[in-house]
């Protein structure tokens, strides 16, 4: 995905709130790559972990907005182990969810999924996908 950077899009308040939220200082990130390496569901998002930190650094909220990272993310907590700046992401990407979510603003709709895939779906994902996207 082509990301367009532009100092005159930074978002300060987006940085205090993703800081107040996550206690994470994401300024610290140097761009190594790490995360983004370690990311067992980079084949899903479009925006790696490492991007996401530059876009945060950036204050670009239309491009975080834009990205389906947080949403994918497993919470699995291996970006955070191996950062070498001690940068817990996962908290990071919680914070982006629940900037959206505290907004009244759902990632899926109940209503909106196919009888057959509430069948299929283990009752467990169904639980744990609904606390993790709706507000
Ligand atoms: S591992 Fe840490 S320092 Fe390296 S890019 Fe990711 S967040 Fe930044
Ligand atoms: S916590 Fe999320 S971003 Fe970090 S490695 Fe796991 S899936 Fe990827």
């Amino acid at each position: 995905m082509p990301i367009f950077i532009s100092t005159r899009e930074s978002d300060d308040q987006l940085r205090k709130k993703v800081r107040e939220i996550s206690g994470q200082n994401f300024q610290q990130c140097y761009q190594c790559g790490t995360c983004s390496g370690s990311c067992p569901m980079i084949e899903h998002i479009n925006v790696f972990p490492r991007r996401i930190m530059a876009l945060l650094q950036l204050g670009n909220r239309k491009a975080l907005e834009e990205s389906n990272t947080p949403w994918v993310c497993a919470s699995c907590h291996t970006c955070m182990v191996r950062c070498p700046r001690g940068i817990d992401i996962t908290k990071v990407m919680e914070a982006l969810r629940l900037i959206k979510l505290r907004q009244n603003i759902d990632r899926i709709e109940l209503k909106k999924l196919e009888p057959e895939q509430i069948a299929d779906m283990p009752q467990i994902a169904m639980v744990s996908g609904f606390r993790k996207m709706t507000s």
